[in-house]
């Protein structure tokens, strides 16, 4: 069965097809700048690149272009729209509703609406992406993956804020954790790699991209995770501030005379490495500065200190919380790419993980999970 993988931003939809038989992706590609002049479509269809501006004004036109790409018949991989058997969508925010995935219906739809409030930026996308779907797939089933459901297993005692907890019952401000598709991944990945059940283990995953968070994995549960009711709180990020005390914003939005729209901006868009370096989001050109003698190559190294100590404060917190701790793992852009940093934590910890903790670095792949997870809910029904 060939199943198609769809992750639809506010201007992007990312795509991958696999052929589940074998788990193989057969072809990727992202459609960009949708709405924009300036359009385009970048794929890699049986391993050729291509790279071309598409008139395209909404997700609706971006899928479109996406099945035609895949269904042309020169540079196409597959000879008929009919043979995409299932669609897996990632989706941002399933709340406390999705547990896990979970098949497509109209309430399921009306469901990923509701919480568009606590995912303003992602679930409308996610949603315009499956009703596009509908209507140019119509009749394939269709699958929604929560980044949310992996840390639906966190017990209360990690998802509640110390808050009056009738704004939990009222608005649902807890802790929901985000990227547990990717630390579901690895996880069971590192499992393997250590050949024992992970029913056994206990795991700290560390996602390290644009957005990085840290969860802690027990008996393949996760039992806390360091983001919180936004992807805004815990590890410092590209361009977000993580863990912050509350008082610093409104000491901010009077001192510099700014709204809530701008002090979000700062944290989520200014903040972090960014912010830190006065240099960029990306670790590459931050390592690259921290090795002038100038201001920003002072800035820089600061930066990655800061950066660095917050993953192995996370990490004591972890080892506490599950007392005891057989892995770390390190993901993602930053975490894949940089074994300086993974050898630097295991050197810095030296003395609490001894030998006894492995550290590994897994590449992750949330795409293959969704397909996985999507074949097993279509499979299921037959
Ligand atoms: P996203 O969260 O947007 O998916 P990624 O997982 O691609 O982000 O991670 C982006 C980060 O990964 C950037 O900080 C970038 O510097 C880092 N990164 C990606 N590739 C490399 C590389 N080859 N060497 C060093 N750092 C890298």
């Amino acid at each position: 069965m060939i199943i198609l993988v769809i992750n639809c931003g506010s201007s992007s939809v990312k795509y991958q097809l696999f052929n589940v038989r074998n788990l193989r992706c057969i072809a990727r590609g992202v459609v960009e700048r949708i709405g924009s002049p300036l359009a385009s479509l970048k794929y890699q269809n049986n391993g050729k690149v291509f790279h071309k501006k598409v008139a395209c004004l909404n997700h609706y036109a971006a899928i479109s272009i996406i099945v035609d790409s895949l269904t042309d018949p020169k540079e196409g991989v597959i000879k008929s729209r009919d043979l995409i058997g299932g669609i897996g969508h990632r989706v941002v925010h399933g709340a406390e509703e999705f547990k896990c995935a979970t098949r497509i219906t109209p309430g399921v739809i009306g469901s990923i609406e509701r919480y568009n409030e606590l995912a303003p930026l992602h679930n409308p996308s996610a949603v315009s992406g499956i009703r596009a779907c509908l209507k140019i797939l119509r009749g394939v089933q269709q699958v929604a993956v929560f980044d949310t459901s992996f840390h639906q297993t966190m017990p209360s005692k990690a998802f509640l804020y110390g808050l009056p907890l009738r704004f939990y019952k009222k608005y649902g401000i807890r802790r929901y954790g985000f990227h547990g598709t990717s630390h579901r991944f690895v996880a069971n990945q590192a499992a393997k790699i250590l050949k024992r059940p992970i029913k056994n283990l206990k795991l700290i995953t560390c996602h390290l991209g644009n957005g990085c968070s840290m969860a802690a994995i027990m008996n393949g549960d996760s039992v806390d995770t360091t983001m919180g009711f936004t992807p805004l709180e815990g590890l410092v990020m590209g361009t977000r501030s993580g863990d912050l005390d509350p008082a610093v914003v409104f000491y901010l939005m009077e001192n510099e005379n700014i709204s809530p729209e701008r002090i979000s901006d700062i944290l989520n868009k200014e903040s972090g490495l960014l912010g830190l370096s006065g240099v960029s989001n990306d670790m590459r050109d931050i390592k690259k500065a921290a090795k002038g003698a100038d201001v920003l190559g002072q800035q820089s190294k600061t930066a990655i200190e800061t950066f660095i100590y917050r993953i192995e404060k996370y990490i004591g917190a972890y080892l506490a919380a599950m007392n005891g701790l057989d892995a770390v793992i390190f993901t993602a852009g930053i975490g894949e790419n940089n074994p300086w940093i993974m050898k630097r934590v295991k050197r810095d910890l030296g003395k609490i993980v001894a030998k006894k903790v492995k550290f590994l670095i897994i590449p992750t792949n949330e795409e293959l999970l969704i397909a996985r997870d999507t074949f097993n809910i279509i499979k299921s029904r037959f």
